[in-house]
């Protein structure tokens, strides 16, 4: 992997839609590019981690302005990716957040997140999502082979929950057909795993994307690939019955079971 820095000329992005999946205000990415590679995602078609330069700086120059509001860190690409060990960025983002008064929303698949508990705990109404794909092995090890496996990602909740942070899951990207027949397993085992919230938001296929995609697609399963193509034919999201039948799934299974599918 290759580190570069980069020269910013705003850091902190404010969100000028109502936000209604993460309830955030701004968003906040340390880092440019993802390193852990998901084959569904488009952070990781360049092989470049650019790091933002004098960002610790810049932030603390920004926020100072700002009216108070929850910060979403890691929409984009993961804040705790392998670089972060050791530049520790997000922990010092977190740091300024905590004494300049606003809210972390932080969304990652890294168990290396544990490391900030300290800090995480500290801060008033502080959220963690922790995103999985599925719960099936051979499909996670496929496309996500770079991150923590999706039961570290679940004792992860268990551990933040018990550090009184809280803490929901994401199914994200929700992967059309895989999530079939998983979807009240995954409910049964958030709530064993003491997840406070479920989230879920389907694939997006736009440009570049789908052809990568499809490309891992047919390594992974050539079947599936072609049901895929169909759903996806006329647009980058699958088509609105589809997305309306699996979230009806979702919903009814977490109302059974007393999880709410909101933060
Ligand atoms: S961890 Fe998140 S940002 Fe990084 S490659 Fe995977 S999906 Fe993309």
């Amino acid at each position: 992997m290759i580190y570069k820095y980069i020269n910013y000329d705003k850091i902190i992005n404010k969100i000028t839609k109502k936000d209604r999946l993460f309830l955030g205000d701004y968003i906040i990415d340390p880092y440019q590019n993802c390193e852990f590679g998901c084959k569904y995602c488009d952070s990781t078609f360049e092989k470049i981690i650019y790091i933002k330069n004098n960002f610790l700086n810049k932030v603390e120059n920004e926020i100072k302005d700002l009216s108070k509001g929850t910060i979403i860190i890691g929409s984009v690409v993961d804040p705790y990716q392998n670089i972060e060990k050791n530049l520790k960025m997000t922990r010092n983002l977190l740091k300024i957040i905590k004494r300049h008064h606003f809210k972390p929303h932080i969304l990652t698949k890294s168990t290396l997140i544990s490391r900030d508990i300290d800090i995480l705990s500290q801060i008033e109404n502080t959220i963690v999502t922790i995103s999985i794909i599925c719960i099936n092995r051979q499909i996670s090890n496929f496309l996500e082979n770079s991150v923590p496996s999706t039961f570290k990602r679940l004792e992860l909740i268990k551990k933040l929950s018990d550090n009184d942070i809280r803490t929901g899951l994401a199914i994200m990207p929700t992967l059309p057909y895989i999530i079939e027949g998983e979807i009240e397993d995954i409910v049964k085992l958030s709530l064993k795993y003491k997840t406070k919230f479920l989230l879920y938001k389907f694939l997006e296929l736009k440009g570049y994307q789908k052809k990568c995609f499809y490309d891992h697609m047919k390594v992974l399963n050539k079947e599936l690939l072609e049901k895929y193509k169909l759903l996806y034919k006329n647009n980058y999201t699958p088509d609105f019955e589809y997305i309306k039948k699996i979230n009806f799934q979702i919903s009814k299974n977490c109302k059974k079971y007393g999880l709410p599918n909101n933060i």
